[in-house]
């Protein structure tokens, strides 16, 4: 069976297939007859049984790898054993004839809905860990098995409708070959993450998950966009020699990673590095880039059911400054909403949340998480290079409220006498197009800016961009978009303030030959495209590049721009 999908993290893979489906319970209002109740009492017990087993392997597990995710595996042990709500849960059993799934769901949703109703937002989010704890019983109890992406223990391929950041956040990317989805697309964050574990991902093929089976074997061709679900013994002999080719070529490229990013007539162009956490595997690629151009900071919030108070932001932060040294770290402040939810806030749903209450709109609503990140940050900033950056910024009254919150969290600050960097970089992201028609008032009110062309391309050409069914208008080489990068660089050039790239477009060597042609000088992407970026910044002059620029400014056509970049490219590197 061979399916296609949207290449969006280069690789080949084979392996077994690994079905992701999150359990969800489905209970309804049912009653029991007086000769059931014994057996659903059983059956409840039985279930705290195995559920307690299960958390306690979790703990075991988790204690070494991570102590905070076995914190939290213990206080479900503890909602788990409570006395009290084990007795409720009994009495309805017993004395009102509930079924016993019934009873669960009814007792702890009682419990979800009193810690939703308090003031208190630390107690608030509690409800996440009881539906958690209520989800892990009803599963037990309905006998589906437990599936959970970081307890994989063995390399696989995995299937699932969709991903979310949370599930990719914490998956452990040594057992994880591939990635399949039904939906997504190549700046969805899944794809995003996948790129910088360098995993290969095909997303958006509809309905694979009717036909994707654990056990079978899988051949995932992130390379040119095939899925082939029980490859024959002819084919799998193909996929290893196609990816034995692949690996040899990525092997050639790698060896541009540590190479300086001077062009060939000794331009120095800057190369830094999109980052979403401080683990070892990112922190690593400083030793190659120049600093980190975008730090998403909002993947810190997707890893556990509790916001990130100010003193664990802090030591993150400062964990990436410090390994940074001199050099540059752009925080970008919490960008939440689109196709990122978090667990820790309780969101509205929302018909358009892309263009719904996302990144800065949502901090402006609870200032109360914004300052507290901000705080962090400022206090992060006197041990390093730090520099801050607002996500979806629309207007001037943004810039000037995001930062009066930051003036405030100063205040605050000094008032208490804890030291911060007085003078730190204060910045915007450009992803909204409103914002890059008017670059030039931008670029007074800011120390930089960044273009984020994932999202300045769904907003321009009115495409979501995680939608497949419309992926073929989401054309970042659209003329549209060459000629307002173009227009936002000559703004900030003249009024001398930094511009960077950091968008999915940022690590693209075809797009940023022309960038470069445009004015711009620093890039930022996934550590996966650092080689092939530095690779064509050496071959390229600075007169070759303005003359790219120039004749591309001519075209017409997405496809026209593609191919002339395309050939210009195979010229250079031939
Ligand atoms: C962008 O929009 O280009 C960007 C870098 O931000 P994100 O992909 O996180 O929305
Ligand atoms: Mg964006």
């Amino acid at each position: 069976m061979v399916f296609r999908g949207l290449p969006v993290s280069r690789g080949i893979a084979l392996g077994g297939v690994f079905v992701y489906a999150p359990f969800k319970a489905k209970v309804g209002e049912q009653y029991i007859g007086a000769e059931e109740k014994a057996e659903h009492n059983s059956r409840f017990n039985e279930a705290l049984k195995k559920a307690g087993m299960e958390l306690r392997e979790l703990q075991k597990k988790m204690a070494g790898e991570d102590p905070d995710k076995a914190g939290i595996f213990e206080a479900h042990e503890d909602i788990l054993t409570d006395v009290a709500l084990i007795d409720e849960i009994l009495n309805l059993i017993n004395d009102e004839s509930y079924a016993g799934d019934f009873a669960i769901e009814t007792v702890y949703e009682k419990y979800v809905k009193i810690f939703a109703d308090m003031d208190d937002d630390i107690l608030k989010e509690r409800r996440a860990d009881f539906r958690d704890v209520k989800d892990r019983i009803l599963r037990i109890w309905t006998g589906a098995e437990q599936k959970n992406l970081s307890e994989l223990d063995s390399p696989m391929i995995i299937f699932a409708h969709d991903l979310l950041p949370s599930d990719t956040a914490t998956l452990n990317r040594k057992n994880v070959l591939a990635l399949v989805t039904e939906i997504g697309g190549n700046t969805s964050h899944s794809a995003i993450i996948a790129r910088s574990y360098e995993i290969p991902a095909l997303l958006g093929i509809a309905g694979v998950m009717a036909s994707a089976r654990p056990g079978m074997e899988a051949v995932v061709d992130a390379l040119d966009g095939d899925l082939v679900l029980e490859p024959s013994g002819e084919e799998k002999a193909r996929y290893k020699q196609k990816q034995a080719d692949y690996q040899r070529s990525v092997e050639e490229t790698r060896k541009f990673r540590s190479v300086e990013p001077v062009m060939a007539d000794g331009t120095p162009i800057g190369v830094y590095l999109n980052i979403g956490s401080v683990g070892d595997g990112e922190l690593e690629a400083q030793a190659y880039t120049g600093g980190v151009g975008l730090f998403r900071s909002e993947f810190l919030f997707m890893q556990g059911k509790d916001l990130p108070g100010e003193n664990q932001q802090f030591q993150v932060y400062k964990k990436a400054v410090e390994a940074y040294g001199a050099r540059q770290v752009i925080l970008r402040t919490l960008d939440i909403g689109g196709d990122k939810t978090i667990e820790s806030m309780d969101l509205p749903e929302e018909d358009n949340p892309f263009l719904g209450c996302r990144a800065l709109r949502l901090c402006f609503q609870r200032t109360d998480v914004f300052k507290t990140q901000l705080r962090a940050a400022l206090r992060a900033s006197a041990f390093g290079n730090l520099a801050l950056m607002f996500p979806m910024v629309g207007s001037l009254e943004d810039i000037h409220k995001a930062k009066y919150y930051l003036e405030e969290c100063r205040r605050e600050l000094k008032s208490e006498g804890i030291p911060f960097n007085k003078d730190m970089n204060v910045g915007v992201m450009i992803e909204i197009p409103a914002l890059a028609v008017m670059a030039e008032l931008v670029a007074r009110e800011v120390d930089f800016a960044s273009i984020g062309t994932n999202d300045l391309c769904q907003y321009l050409m009115a495409v979501d961009r995680l939608n497949p069914s419309v992926a073929a208008y989401y054309q970042s080489y659209h003329p549209a978009m060459f000629r307002l990068i173009h227009q936002v660089s000559r703004a900030f050039e003249k009024a001398g303030k930094a511009l960077s790239i950091c968008g999915e477009m940022g690590g693209d060597p075809l797009a940023v030959m022309a960038f470069i042609g445009m004015g711009i000088g620093k890039f930022s992407m996934a550590a996966s495209n650092v080689a092939a970026v530095k690779r064509i910044i050496t071959r390229l002059t600075m007169d070759k590049a303005r003359e790219l620029a120039g004749k591309l400014q001519r075209m017409t056509t997405a496809p026209q721009i593609e191919d002339f970049l395309k050939t210009e490219m195979d010229k250079l590197l031939a």
